[in-house]
């Protein structure tokens, strides 16, 4: 939020590429803290680029001929919203279903705007949902894993959820972060959708998960109807086929893979903890 800060960094580092994930990533806050959200996700996008046109020299000149530093920002899939057509593809029109989605989609503007402006190599990346064991417990692939992980291992009992028909394509973030490097490796700089061009429901997810640890979802899953959203954004699935022509990209991890993945990591990570927690109340060390 810092202009001078960031300013100072820039000059500090002298950075080849600049990468902004700064951004809280969580949609349902978005509607609680619209403002910060607004600021962060959106302002702070501006914030980033004219750190590095200060630090470059660029004058506000349109053929200033850009500098050396190449800026990828994270755009997002929350941008296409109530999506105009499935799949989703990177001329599809955007409609942005909560403050995250419109703060997402200013970044997205400025960033092109700045490479038309200043010809800076500023692109962004309209990344659908990516996760991994690293994923925060609060989005619904990680509260799913560590779910099915706890109530196999006995620390859980049920497990509360929202909109079980929610359609995503969800992908591996180790898949996505190769093509958000290579989006910055081009001749030319240009915005990429990536994804792995898979639907499932949140429903599957549940059902890989809960599978892997050989038990039956629906004797756990409750839906709670406090979890589902003010405005829901219903299907998103990627269009891949310029990333994977243009870019060469593919992904390596497939949904139900990524899912067992998760579980195998939160039911090693459970027992750890439980194991710590045994150990403490034992006082053996
Ligand atoms: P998002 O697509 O970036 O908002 O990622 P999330 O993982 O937070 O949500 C993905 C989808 O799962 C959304 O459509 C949610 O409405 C749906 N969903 C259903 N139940 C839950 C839940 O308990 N928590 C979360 N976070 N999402 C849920």
């Amino acid at each position: 939020m810092d202009q001078a800060s960031l300013v100072s960094a820039v000059d500090t580092v002298q950075p080849d590429e600049v990468y902004n994930l700064g951004a809280i990533s969580f949609v349902p806050m978005s509607w609680q803290q619209a403002e910060l959200v607004t600021e962060i996700n959106g302002m702070g996008v501006l914030r980033m680029l004219e750190a590095i046109r200060m630090v470059s020299g660029l004058n506000g000149s349109r053929h200033a001929g850009g500098g050396q530093i190449r800026f990828y920002q994270a755009s997002s899939s929350e941008m296409f919203g109530k999506a105009a057509e499935t799949p989703q593809s990177e001329t599809t029109r955007f409609h942005p279903r909560s403050p995250y989605g419109v703060a997402k989609t200013y970044g997205h503007f400025i960033t092109k705007n700045y490479r038309e402006s200043f010809g800076m190599y500023a692109v962004s990346g309209m990344l659908f949902n990516h996760e991994s064991p690293r994923r925060g417990a609060e989005f619904v692939t990680r509260k799913i894993s560590l779910a099915a992980a706890r109530i196999k291992l006995g620390h859980q009992k049920k497990l509360d959820l929202g909109n079980l028909d929610a359609v995503r394509d969800w992908g591996f973030a180790g898949d996505y972060v190769r093509a958000m490097h290579l989006m910055l490796q081009q001749e030319e700089p240009t915005d990429y959708v990536v994804g792995t061009g898979q639907m499932h429901t949140v429903r599957d997810a549940v059902r890989y998960a809960f599978e892997h640890v050989d038990l039956d979802w629906k004797d756990y899953v409750c839906v709670d109807p406090a979890l589902v959203r003010p405005a829901e954004v219903e299907v998103l699935c990627a269009d891949t086929q310029r990333v994977r022509t243009e870019l060469g990209w593919e992904p390596t991890v497939d949904f139900p893979q990524l899912m067992h993945m998760m579980v195998e990591s939160d039911l090693q990570q459970v027992s750890r903890e439980h194991e710590y927690g045994d150990l403490l109340l034992a006082g053996s060390w």
